[in-house]
């Protein structure tokens, strides 16, 4: 069994500690996406996908229109540093590492879905200052970020 830092079942939810329900998630899109389900907060509205093989299991917290664009902002800087780039899956690990240190949290805490509003908020600021930054490795293989003047 894999441990988690998130209630991978919720029934209360974590922004207002509302009744969750496990539903399609055709209730919040029209129609069935990916996993086709979601856990919807049913006093506030905030959801989460599940997982495609594994449809019972949250991809994060339950999210409200904040954190949902809270967490597009971040991953659209975060994204551009490792998609389509040689090495693509590790640069992506070795990110969310080297993000992990920056928010001064466990590297397995570290994923945008796992953040409440003041963990996106910091994050964003992070990934913002190093936005336009060169990043690269050090010869113990962590990644830092140099800016060019
Ligand atoms: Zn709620």
């Amino acid at each position: 069994m894999v441990l988690s830092v998130i209630d991978l079942r919720p029934i209360t939810c974590n922004l207002c500690g509302g009744h969750v329900v496990y539903t399609s998630n055709a209730v919040i899109y029209g129609k069935e996406y990916g996993s086709g389900k979601c856990y919807l907060c049913l006093n506030c509205g905030a959801y989460t996908g599940t997982h495609k093989p594994r449809p019972h299991e949250a991809l994060g917290l339950l999210a409200d229109e904040s954190m949902r664009k809270g967490k597009m902002a971040c991953h659209a800087i975060f994204d551009k540093m490792w998609m389509g780039k040689p090495k693509a899956r590790k640069k992506r690990e070795d990110l969310y590492f080297w993000l992990s240190e920056k928010m001064g949290i466990p590297p397995e805490e570290c994923h945008f879905g796992y953040f409440d509003i003041q963990q996106l908020r910091k994050a964003y600021k992070i990934l913002l200052a190093v936005r336009d930054a060169e990043m690269r490795y050090d010869n113990n293989g962590r990644i830092y970020f140099t800016i060019e003047h």
